[in-house]
């Protein structure tokens, strides 16, 4: 179906208006002109019973006053008189009564027909009708009641007759042969009496009279009537343009009675059917009561109405054709005409056009719209504008790395793998360089994030420089970085450009004001020979940057096959190691003794982990620990070792072996990266070890990660009684200048001096400014890997406190120790 324009809504919107109202005026007046026609209707019968009602009164006075004569009227009372005196109904004097009759037949004539009434009756004394006058169609008729022998005869002569004309006695249809007394007979001793009947629609009034002798004895009653019959009804309808009827039918007795309660109030109270409005009002006549109905024709009325109707459907068609044109004109110019002009402006959005529209000047809420529509254009193109630079943003951020502003790994493989798809025909090899910062993670502990921020970004600028521009440089991550050099004709080139990259480093980065010397190790793996994809050359080149990490940093290594074997090696010993550890077997502590160089007594021993494995024999620690620190699996395995150590040395002096100490090795991982003290109280408790019978020997290198904190784990190990020794002292870089603050109680002198003693000069020199130091510190010294005579007598010279080496003893099972201990081979040794 189509739709609706909203001009048309709006005009059958206003044509249903239109119609309600017009149709809502139409039925105020239907009812209005009711109401009114009502109210008419009321009045004129109100009207019309006034009339009738006058007519009645007029009509009982005149036939009261037909009958008053006969108060006076002497010669019709001497006639009655004699008749009443006469007459004997079985000896009838004919021409005496008879005559008489005539006389007072003669005289009621008069008396009706001078008062236009319709008839007359007088009863003798004993209430039995004498004579009586009643109207014809053709004038009046005169009666009278003669006897023939007992015999009732009746006399008639019409106006129009000369003689009476004996007929036998047949009653009359209202007029009685015998007077009944509708009243008593006082009422109607000194006045007339009025009854009313009704018979066939006809209403008759009655006056009634009694004639009384002067001893108060009735003599004689007279009647007169007038009859209102279908000739007087239907004049007074005409004349008041209502129907007047009466009635018997006690239908009417309801609306009579509403009638007569209203009869006083200001509007009568009638009734109404289809056709007529009625009122009723009850008359009552000697036997029934009757009613007397006027009604009134609804016919104008109706025909009032339906003319009404008419005219109110053709102004309604008139208006609404009217209406319906200005509506036409108004809603073209104000609302189809802006709206176009609207839609315009919308549909020049939906094509993108967001350009200003002019605007509507409608001066009403379209022009707020349309204002509204350009602003929205603005709005949206601001956004469009906005989404687009942030599209643009958010590719370049999917491209690169937001703090260097380099290329990503994304990047960096797209270039990389376009760059292979380029090599495989021109016959060039391609480099790829995993670079990495040594020792960041120190220059952002240290430092803070937002140096090591600083420093990332000028590496990036300083590795820029280096590379030629066709080159990428990517950052893949933290301190990691991928060149990626193209069209390298011979592998020097890149050592060249490697070389160069190292040699950079040397200047420090000035970073937030901070001098930072920092330098980095790079892993080279060459297309073709190195790998044929991109994920395996930058795999490979990886692999190659550990291996130059390993190399003692600051380096810059080759891929190759070897190193890819070393890698799975390690991954099998990582693996090895976690599930010894796991199973708590395989590992193994040698103790090497301690020589008291003023006792010539084992003043203590070295614990020393041995890794037994399966088909592969005994695994020294410098070929495990490294990988045990490097993946923390140090910690674990450090935590078993302390217990094993305290638990033998606990167990050798229970048995009394005199030993003083146990020295245990600490991995600086263990120190940094656990909580050592803990570890250290929980194996002391369990073990029931004293504090001071314990060593820890700590590297140099250790010392020289972070001076700070150092400081405090040796102090809170110091406060425990824990004696403390650095380890392999003269090979780190531990400045002498800061020894004095270490609380440590040992120096044990690394065994690469003690090896060339006492031939090298240089080796003489350190051991003796070893020596003199920690006696300035007032440390105790320990020489380790003594092996041979001249050595101790060496060391003895220079008042060495303790000897460690294979000159006594090499690393020992406890069995073997305690065998040791026994023999007392060492004193004879020292
Ligand atoms: P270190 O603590 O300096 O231990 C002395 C090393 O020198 C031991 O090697 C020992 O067997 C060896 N040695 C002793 N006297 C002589 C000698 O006269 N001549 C020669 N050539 N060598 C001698 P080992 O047992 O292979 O241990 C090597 C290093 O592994 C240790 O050096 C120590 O740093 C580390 N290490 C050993 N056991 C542990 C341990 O339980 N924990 C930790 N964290 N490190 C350990
Ligand atoms: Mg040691
Ligand atoms: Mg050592």
């Amino acid at each position: 179906m189509k739709s609706l324009s909203l001009s048309d809504k709006l005009s059958l919107l206003i044509v249903a208006g239109v119609i309600l109202s017009v149709g809502i005026l139409g039925l105020y007046f239907d009812g209005f002109l009711k109401e009114n026609d009502l109210k008419s209707a009321q009045k004129r019968i109100q009207h019309g019973f006034f009339q009738l009602n006058s007519d009645l009164t007029n009509l009982e006075s005149e036939l009261k006053k037909g009958i008053d004569f006969v108060q006076t009227d002497e010669p019709f009372l001497a006639s009655i008189g004699l008749v009443n005196n006469y007459q004997d109904k079985q000896h009838y004097n004919a021409i005496l009564l008879d005559e008489e009759k005539k006389r007072i037949a003669r005289t009621l004539l008069d008396k009706v027909k001078f008062s236009l009434n319709t008839d007359i009756a007088l009863y003798d004394k004993n209430e039995e009708l004498m004579a009586y006058v009643y109207k014809k169609r053709n004038g009046y008729c005169l009666n009278f009641i003669s006897y023939d022998r007992g015999e009732k005869a009746l006399y008639s002569r019409c106006e129009n007759e000369e003689t009476y004309t004996k007929h036998p006695y047949s009653p009359h249809s209202l007029i009685r042969f015998n007077h009944a007394a509708y009243y008593s007979d006082d009422a109607v001793r000194n006045d007339s009496v009025i009854t009313y009947h009704l018979n066939d629609g006809t209403l008759i009034i009655r006056s009634h009279r009694n004639i009384v002798d002067t001893a108060g004895n009735i003599e004689a009653h007279i009647e007169m009537s007038r009859m209102l019959g279908s000739a007087y009804f239907s004049k007074l309808s005409d004349n008041l343009g209502l129907s007047v009827t009466v009635s018997r039918d006690p239908a009417y007795a309801a609306t009579a009675s509403r009638l007569q309660a209203s009869i006083s109030g200001d509007s009568l109270t009638i009734s109404q059917n289809a056709t007529d409005y009625i009122g009723v009002a009850s008359h009552p006549t000697f036997d029934k009561n009757a009613y007397l109905i006027i009604a009134m024709n609804k016919a104008p009325l109706t025909a009032a109405l339906d003319d009404n109707r008419r005219r109110l459907l053709v102004i309604m068609a008139v208006v609404i054709g009217i209406a319906l044109l200005v509506l036409r004109f108004i809603m073209h110019k104000n609302l189809v005409k802006p709206l176009d002009a609207m839609m315009k402006q919308i549909r020049k959005i939906e094509a993108q056009d967001y350009s200003t529209s002019d605007l509507l000047r409608t001066g009403d809420e379209l022009e707020l719209i349309s204002r509204n529509v350009n602003r929205l254009a603005g709005t949206i193109r601001e956004r469009e504008s906005a989404l687009r630079q942030s599209q643009i943003n958010f590719k370049h951020l999917s491209f690169h790395d937001p703090l260097t502003d380099l290329p990503n790994r994304r990047m960096f493989m797209m270039r990389l793998e376009h760059a292979i798809e380029r090599h495989k025909h021109d016959g060039n090899k391609l480099a790829v360089l995993f670079f990495d910062l040594d020792e960041f993670k120190h220059v952002n502990d240290a430092l803070s994030h937002h140096v090591g921020d600083t420093l990332l970004k000028e590496v990036a600028g300083r590795l820029s420089n280096t590379v030629r521009s066709a080159d990428t440089i990517a950052r893949i991550g933290g301190d990691e970085f991928n060149v990626l050099i193209e069209d390298v004709k011979a592998v020097r080139d890149v050592e060249i450009i490697v070389e160069k990259m190292l040699a950079d480093f040397k200047t420090p980065f000035l970073c937030e004001g901070h001098d930072i010397l920092t330098s980095a190790s790079i892993g080279i793996a060459l297309y073709p020979d190195d790998g044929e994809d991109a994920y395996t050359l930058i795999k490979h080149a990886d692999l190659a940057m550990y291996q130059a990490k390993d190399d003692g940093r600051n380096h810059y290594h080759f891929y190759s096959r070897a190193l890819s074997d070393y890698v799975t090696m390690k991954a099998g010993y990582i693996s090895a190691l976690k599930t010894a550890l796991n199973s708590g077997e395989g590992f193994h502590l040698y103790y090497q003794p301690k020589i008291s160089m003023h006792t010539c007594e084992i003043v203590g021993i070295e614990a020393l982990v041995r890794w037994e494995r399966d088909n592969i024999g005994t695994v020294y620690p410098d070929q495990f620990i490294p990988l045990a620190e490097e993946t923390r699996l140090i910690i674990p395995l450090g935590e078993q070792i302390l217990l094993q150590a305290f638990t033998d040395f606990v167990a050798l002096r229970r048995e009394g072996y005199p030993i003083e100490k146990i020295s245990v090795n600490v991995s600086p991982v263990q120190l940094i990266n656990s909580d050592m003290i803990r570890t250290l109280k929980r194996a002391i408790r369990m073990t029931g070890i004293r504090p001071d019978q314990i060593e820890l020997e700590i590297t140099e290198n250790y010392i020289a990660t972070n001076e700070q904190e150092t400081l405090r784990t040796l102090q809170r190990l110091r406060e425990m009684n824990v004696d403390l020794s650095i380890d392999d002292f003269g090979t780190g870089y531990s400045s002498m200048s800061y020894l004095h603050k270490l609380p440590v109680t040992r120096l044990k002198i690394d065994k690469s001096f003690i090896e060339h003693l006492p031939d090298s000069a240089e080796s003489v020199a350190v051991v003796k400014a070893i020596i003199a130091m920690a006696k300035t510190f007032n440390l105790s010294i320990t020489a380790e890997g003594v092996e041979t005579d001249a050595q101790l007598a060496f060391l003895k010279a220079e008042q060495c406190d303790e000897i460690q080496g294979y000159y006594f003893s090499k690393p020992l099972s406890l069995k073997e120790l305690k065998a040791l201990c026994e023999q007392r081979s060492v004193a004879a040794k020292c």
